[in-house]
């Protein structure tokens, strides 16, 4: 932790960012800190995911990083926020059409893991998820502190074990029937290959707290956030 961060001027965009592996929690916590900082969310798992699903239906190959990467050029991607019960629920948005469910798909997922190993994808979705984050956010994924915003004062990863992690995505996945052993295999392969791909590994930035969620509840770690983040801005 670093605590002797400056605090930033009050008119610079708020920045919190959350990078962990798949099924830590990022997203319910980036959710809720959204919600409390009443700031926008960016997922950029969903930019991931709508490349490999964008690419599948141009016939473009997971494994071809030169028309991957032609296809981040001009990506019309946008991210539609709003309210129901006081909850934030976002959409997300390709060229206008609404990709929301189509992404969430286990194939997807591994897609998505795919297309994100290639050099001409990460180039390229650079700068969008930078222009998507300059009014301020919380902004989840897997490079976020490392690469992204690599000046983010207010950096955190969040990790948990596979057994917690692959629990969590099942129950996410309820609805869809698989079962649990299959998405431990997911999640590890994943895992697996976010850490060992040469360019940005999921690796916790050095100057990010680290939370582990195996044995705490998702409200419990999005307090610690909150509180981590009070204590830098209380005046001396
Ligand atoms: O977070 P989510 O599970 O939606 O991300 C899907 C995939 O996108 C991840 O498995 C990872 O390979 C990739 N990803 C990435 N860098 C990010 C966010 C996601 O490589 N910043």
């Amino acid at each position: 932790m670093n605590d002797d961060s400056p605090t930033p001027p009050p008119s610079s965009p708020r920045l919190i960012v959350i990078d962990g592996p798949a099924g830590a929690g990022k997203s319910t916590v980036a959710r809720r800190l959204a919600e409390h900082f009443g700031i926008p969310l960016l997922d950029t798992g969903a930019i991931y995911r709508t490349l490999a699903l964008i690419g599948q239906r141009q016939g473009i190959a997971w494994s071809d990083g030169p028309a991957l990467g032609q296809l981040t050029v001009d990506f019309p991607i946008a991210f539609k926020t709003g309210e129901v019960g006081g909850r934030l629920v976002q959409q997300v948005l390709y060229d206008g059409e609404d990709v929301s469910v189509a992404i969430r798909t286990p194939m997807i997922s591994e897609g998505a893991s795919r297309v994100s190993q290639h050099s001409e994808v990460r180039a390229g979705l650079l700068d969008i998820q930078r222009a998507l984050a300059a009014g301020g956010c919380v902004a989840e994924g897997r490079d976020m502190g490392t690469v992204v915003f690599p000046d983010a004062r207010d950096k955190f990863f969040l990790t948990a074990s596979l057994e917690a992690r692959a629990r969590r995505r099942h129950a996410e996945l309820a609805v869809s029937g698989v079962e649990l052993a299959e998405v431990q295999r997911e999640v590890e392969r994943r895992d697996l290959r976010d850490q060992s791909r040469a360019e940005a590994p999921l690796v916790q930035a050095a100057d990010a707290v680290v939370l582990d969620s195996s044995h705490l509840e998702i409200a419990d770690v999005v307090d610690r956030v909150i509180e981590i983040i009070a204590g830098r801005e209380r005046p001396a």
